[in-house]
């Protein structure tokens, strides 16, 4: 039988052996975080504000050291605000090992909160730091997960709050293991998205728009359960509480 969840309280766990994800945050505007684990490897995707204290209550110091990749759906300020503290926490507690930054070409964010910590900190890193922008980047392989992004669609408004500029966000799909996450970040309904969430173990949904009308920047908690559905197992995420 199909599960399907809402996301009324978080954090949202789910896992298939030793291959496990943990929403700890999903808020529109607020904060997302969330936590990947394959086996010995932790991934962190989307590390919005707050994600810092959610990985230290939830998993100490020495599993944050253990991060090797960070996955950045776009550069929202809810999917990335927590970047520069995580960055720094990693040097303060004398990270060895380096940390990939996987992100949308265009998304300069992420470019420039990396620009920055490097300029501040360059000369006293402890641990190396790799950008990965993803163009047609067709597959990467983190650790022993093969990892597919895929594109999305996401709009974002201007000062006057009616035009919108595209914003670059893509989504991603981790397969461990025969087993799945397919991921989107925040998209509205597109058909990449349709494709990639059909049959995965667990696919994860934004369903950021409010009201019951679609729009090219989230998709309405009706659009995101039809995908969701396609999925083995789903988590509606996002919604705007
Ligand atoms: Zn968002
Ligand atoms: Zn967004």
């Amino acid at each position: 039988m199909k599960k399907g969840f809402t996301a009324s309280k978080y954090p949202l766990r789910w896992n298939k052996k030793d291959f496990s994800i943990h929403v700890y945050c999903s808020i529109p505007n607020i904060a997302t975080g969330i936590l990947l684990k394959a086996g010995n490897a932790n991934f962190i995707i989307d590390p919005g504000d707050g994600i810092l204290r959610d990985l230290n209550t939830n998993i100490g110091t020495q599993e944050i050291l253990n991060i090797s990749d960070i996955f950045v759906t776009h550069g929202h300020h809810d999917h990335i605000g927590g970047v520069w503290s995580l960055l720094t926490y990693l040097r303060v507690m004398n990270k060895k090992k380096s940390l990939t930054i996987h992100y949308p070409d265009g998304c300069k964010e992420i470019e420039s909160i990396y620009n920055a910590f490097v300029n501040v900190y360059g000369s006293y890193l402890s641990y190396k730091i790799k950008l990965n922008k993803i163009g047609k980047t067709k597959r990467i392989i983190a650790k022993k997960v093969v990892v597919f992004p895929f594109n999305v669609i996401h709009k974002e408004y201007l000062l006057n709050g009616k035009e919108t500029r595209s914003v670059p966000a893509i989504g991603y799909n981790f397969t461990y293991k025969n087993n799945r996450i397919c991921y989107g970040g925040d998209t509205t309904y597109c058909e990449e998205l349709v494709k990639n969430a059909k049959d995965a173990d667990l696919a994860i949904i934004e369903a950021g728009q409010e009201g019951e009308t679609p729009d090219e920047m989230h998709m309405t908690l009706k659009e995101a359960y039809t995908i969701g559905k396609s999925a083995k197992e789903f988590f509606l995420v996002h919604v705007p509480e």
